[in-house]
């Protein structure tokens, strides 16, 4: 999967069921452009998610290529966990890295070094599932 492949709407593979399948079909199809109510569906999916371990059992988190990181901050900024922060030389670290949101990639199309990669999601889908 390429960087900007990310979609906060990737469900294939993912244990869900069928209601919330189809509010996701009928948000990317007909709301795309609906950014209220994208952040009211995530809301939802976010308080129905739930694991299959405990989340600071699943390694699911970005790994920072500091040679390659040009100390810009947007990933810094970007992430509504604070799972990065600047070292000395303003270039982000992972700080937190269980507070990241499993199967969020949302940063990594933000970077605009490319220094951010996460593992392959595919190995992670099974962690998840939806009441
Ligand atoms: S967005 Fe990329 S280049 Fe900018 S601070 Fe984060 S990792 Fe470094
Ligand atoms: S993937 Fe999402 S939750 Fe994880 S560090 Fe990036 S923006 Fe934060």
């Amino acid at each position: 999967m390429k960087a900007n492949d990310y979609t906060p709407f990737n469900y294939k593979n993912i244990r869900m069921p069928l209601s919330l399948r189809l509010k996701i079909f009928y948000v990317k199809k007909f709301r795309r452009k609906n950014k209220e109510l994208q952040r009211k569906f995530m809301k939802e999916m976010g308080a129905r998610r739930r694991f299959t371990e405990e989340r600071s059992t699943i390694q699911w988190y970005p790994s920072v290529e500091s040679s390659s990181c040009s100390s810009c901050g947007v990933c810094v900024d970007f992430c509504p966990r604070s799972v990065y922060e600047k070292d000395g030389k303003g270039r982000a670290v992972v700080v937190n890295p269980y507070e990241c949101v499993l199967l969020c990639r949302g940063c990594v199309p933000k970077c605009p070094s490319g220094a951010i990669s996460f593992p392959d999601p595919e190995d992670f889908k099974k962690y998840v599932y939806y009441e």
